[in-house]
């Protein structure tokens, strides 16, 4: 659907049409359109029976569609037969409960190890770090019952991440938790997500919601709301602005070719950028403000000086410095960008022989 470059960072999981009906009259979830992008925290909230759990369990492998596709990794999974969704989940996905699941009779570590035995090969050493990593390296030998509620919930934390899943689902992993446990939980997950990690979480709680990147509102199995939180919002327009600026310079740009390859239906990106007034749409045309100019030139700029810095300063290939720039061209600040550009001594082409729109320092339009 799109070059190389960007497909690099495309998204971990697209669904489509998603349905689960549990019986003739009871249809958990209606036709809904999903992306999650990697390294998304994607809180999930609504009512009691508005389908947050069907969802969740769909896009975790622990559940078929009646109707409609998931793709994860570009693998269409919503096909595979209950034993291959189970192997598939093993090996990609980490699971969070709100009642703990954890063993009686096995310790904390032997809890951990298990989940390492139904993955591949156990572990110990592995294990125990993995308790430290949650404060827990003091309580390894303790049973379930000899642990707090939040210190058996932070077990299952281990638990779900010692086998590096693609993916951590959690269903309410506060919900059974006092407040102080509760902050425990949740800064592991902030944690998580800092470090790289794809995070589904359904919680009642608003201020947990906002801890995410993009809040999910279902009703009625549907999703009535879908919310970014602003920091996001901004990364999001900047990315979205990246490829259209691409595609007009590869001639590509239109609405048509926008629909048709995928582009809108992540979180209502164009609408947001026109009530931001970057962009219109009028008669299927995309017209860009002279806002939306500046700011498509700046990340433009921001981006290809950040692949010069990555390749030609710690010499990575061209690939390389391109995934790379797209983490950090959001952090440039405008004064790093002209010394940058200055160190490299005014640099047109970035590695990949594309044009660098010049800036302040470099006295060209
Ligand atoms: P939520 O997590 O938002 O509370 P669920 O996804 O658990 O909602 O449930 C959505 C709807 O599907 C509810 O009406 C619920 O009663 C129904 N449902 C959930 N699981 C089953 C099941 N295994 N069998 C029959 N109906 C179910
Ligand atoms: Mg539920």
């Amino acid at each position: 659907m799109d070059d190389g470059r960007w497909t690099k960072m495309s998204s971990l999981i697209q669904a489509k049409n998603l349905t689960r009906r549990y019986s003739d009259h009871v249809m958990a979830l209606d036709h809904v359109d999903l992306t999650v992008e990697r390294g998304e925290w994607l809180a999930m909230m609504g009512p009691s029976g508005s389908g947050k759990t069907t969802l969740l369990n769909l896009l975790g492998c622990l559940d078929r569609p009646t109707e409609g596709e998931i793709f994860f990794e570009n693998r269409l999974i919503s096909t595979f037969s209950a034993q291959e969704l189970n192997r598939f989940r093993r090996e990609n996905v980490g699971i969070v409960f709100q009642q703990f699941h954890l063993i009686g009779y096995l310790t904390a570590l032997e809890n951990v190890m298990l989940a390492q035995y139904y993955h591949s090969m156990v572990d110990r050493e592995e294990a125990k770090r993995a308790l430290e990593d949650v404060g827990l390296g003091e309580r390894i030998h303790h049973y379930p019952s000899q642990l707090s509620g939040g210190e058996q919930q932070r077990v299952c934390v281990a638990r779900a991440l010692i086998n590096q899943p693609k993916l951590i689902l959690a269903d309410e992993p506060t919900g059974n938790l006092d407040e102080k446990s509760e902050e425990t939980v949740l800064d592991l997950f902030r944690r998580l997500h800092a470090k790289g990690h794809t995070i589904l979480m359904v919680t009642h709680d608003v201020t947990v919601g906002k801890m995410a990147d993009r809040q999910l509102q279902l009703e009625h199995g549907r999703i009535a709301g879908s919310y970014l939180s602003p920091l996001q919002a901004e990364e999001d327009i900047e990315n979205f602005l990246k490829r259209l600026w691409e595609l007009r310079e590869e001639g590509k740009l239109s609405y048509d070719y926008l629909q048709k390859n995928n582009f809108l239906d992540h979180a209502g990106v164009l609408k947001y950028m026109q009530a931001k007034e970057l962009l219109e749409v009028k008669d299927r045309k995309i017209y860009f403000t002279s806002a939306g100019e500046l700011r498509m030139r700046d990340i433009i700029r921001r981006h290809r000086l950040a692949e010069i810095l990555f390749s030609k300063a710690l010499h990575m290939d061209k690939e390389e410095s391109a995934v790379e720039a797209c983490q950090f061209e959001h952090m440039l600040n405008p004064d790093i960008t002209e010394r940058i550009c200055t160190f490299f001594h005014h640099p047109k082409k970035c590695p990949h022989g594309k044009e660098i729109p010049g800036g302040k320092c470099c006295e060209r339009p």
